[in-house]
């Protein structure tokens, strides 16, 4: 029988509740939307951790995030992913990550890929956001100014709000097209290396992996998806001052609300411009007869906080904004769509896609396949595990071994347990979908027993799953990159503003 191939879409950054398929009212994915028609379609897929870095371990090796310590960080040198898999079963493979410095060759997401292209290059290293401290001559003054402004709250917020208008000022000389101010390779750069690689391949199957970042900050989608949105008036100068502003730690949650419209346009054209790169990627394997024996999925590695928190951005944690990801699966042979509303993690997509390619699954996974349960149209009734530390420099190994937060996520409720404080909080999700009122102690009992007992499950599987030689060679490999840097060159530690990163990747 022909062997199957395989196409694997990651969004960063994207929402269950922003694409169309899962109810968006925008027209943000009108592509993926038709796709859905003859697809399954999982309505509550969870991701295994957020932000990325806790994520891709999951997604790539099905494994999960803390599974080999706090301190590992990525795919342990030699540990089976679903490309090493696919490599070894003969596939052709490539990677394109549209550069996410979390999904390098350095954190072994290489592993497995004959073509790996991470884009970090194309990078850009302009910051029109935050100016240096003040300006040729003017520094001094500004300074001193800065420094005499401290010394009361009102003069504090006045001179950070005339700075600011000043840096804006500044930073927008120049400024004609978003082209100029995007930090990564949007998805149409991605696509065209993806349809010149499966062009180059003749009859073999392949694994394709795209990750793109359209959806993440800073906020710079192309005017096309903008116009296509019907938000042509917004220009490249204006997208600079609502991401510089929504950039802000200086401001309170009120100030931040009369722009998160805005803000939110900005990120659903990017979400739209993926929609249509993917149109024009299924397009090309139409063409090239490729699509009728293809696989593809499409989902995210955790979404977006808009404020429903009080907070932006994707920092670590286990709101249902962050943790709630769109999953869809099409196959060739399906002629209608398939919905299922139970919890799915992330961690079984690797083993579930490799599943529907008729290739066994390591044992080393710990997510299981469940394609006959998909195709029975029923899956397990078991919560979805969520684990992430509060760390907001991961570059740092010591901030990655703070207190573990960890979400046991029902149909309906959920558990959201914090190690810091020995503290948990129960939320029925279904009625309370910001998780404003935790059920009352004593209303509890039942369902917070079962979703205690899943995760006392999880903590003996991962003892015992636990694999220490994967997790020192991690670790050494680590430890040889830190040692391997030339003298003089900053450590990522100096060089990584934790702020910056606590809203990356
Ligand atoms: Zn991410």
């Amino acid at each position: 029988m022909k062997k199957r191939s395989l196409v694997l879409v990651t969004v960063d950054c994207l929402r269950a509740d922003h694409v169309g398929f899962l109810g968006y009212s925008r027209p943000v994915t009108p592509f993926l939307d038709s796709m859905a028609k003859t697809s399954v379609v999982f309505s509550q897929a969870f991701v295994a951790g957020a932000p990325t870095y806790f994520s891709f371990p999951a997604i790539m090796a099905s494994r999960s995030p803390l599974g080999l310590g706090r301190e590992v960080l990525g795919i342990a040198p030699g540990e089976s992913t679903i490309a090493s898999v696919l490599q070894k079963s003969g596939y052709e493979t490539a990677a394109l990550i549209a550069g996410n410095p979390y999904l390098t060759a350095r954190f072994g997401y290489d592993q497995g890929f004959a073509r790996f292209g991470d884009f970090m290059h194309t990078m850009s290293s302009q910051n029109l956001t935050v100016p240096a401290n003040g300006f040729g001559p003017w520094s001094r003054v500004n300074r001193w100014i800065e420094r005499f402004s401290r010394k009361t709250k009102i003069t504090e917020a006045a001179y950070n709000d005339l700075y600011f208008r000043y840096c804006q000022w500044h930073g927008r000389r120049g400024v004609v097209s978003m082209d100029q101010l995007r930090r990564y390779p949007s998805a149409d750069v991605l696509v065209d290396q993806a349809i010149n690689w499966i062009e180059a391949l003749r009859d073999q199957p392949f694994f394709l992996w795209i990750h793109v970042m359209d959806p993440h900050n800073p906020y710079y989608p192309p005017e096309e998806a903008l116009s296509s949105l019907g938000f042509s008036h917004i220009s490249a100068q204006r997208a600079l001052f609502l991401n510089s502003f929504w950039n802000r730690w200086d401001l309170g949650l009120r100030r931040f609300e009369r722009h998160k419209e805005e803000i939110v346009t900005l990120y659903d054209a990017g979400v739209r411009w993926v929609d249509q790169q993917l149109s024009r990627l299924v397009d090309a394997l139409q063409r090239g007869q490729r699509w009728g024996d293809t696989v593809f999925a499409m989902t995210s590695d955790h979404g977006e906080e808009f404020l429903e928190h009080g907070v932006r951005y994707h920092a670590p944690g286990l709101a249902e904004q962050l943790i709630h990801v769109p999953l869809l699966i099409r196959l060739p042979e399906f002629s209608i769509a398939k919905q299922l509303d139970d919890p799915f993690s992330l961690i079984h997509l690797a083993p579930t896609l490799l599943e529907c390619l008729a290739i066994a699954v390591p044992d080393s996974f710990h997510g299981r396949g469940l394609w006959s349960q998909i195709s029975a149209g029923k899956l397990p009734d078991e919560p979805a595990i969520v684990e992430c530390v509060a760390c907001n420099n991961p570059w740092s190994v010591a901030d990655r071994i703070q207190p573990r937060l960890m979400a046991v996520r029902g149909k309906n409720y959920k558990l959201a347990i914090r190690f810091r404080d020995h503290s948990h909080d129960l939320y029925c999700v279904k009625d309370d979908p910001l998780e404003r009122f935790p059920i009352p102690a004593d209303r509890q009992k039942e369902e917070c027993q079962r979703l205690w007992r899943a995760a006392g499950v999880h903590f003996r599987q991962l003892r015992q799953r636990r694999d220490t030689d994967l997790a020192l060679r991690a670790r050494f490999r680590e430890i040889r990159q830190q040692l391997n840097r030339a003298p003089g060159e900053t450590s990522d530690t100096e060089v990584q503003n934790p702020l910056e990163i606590a809203g990356h990747g």
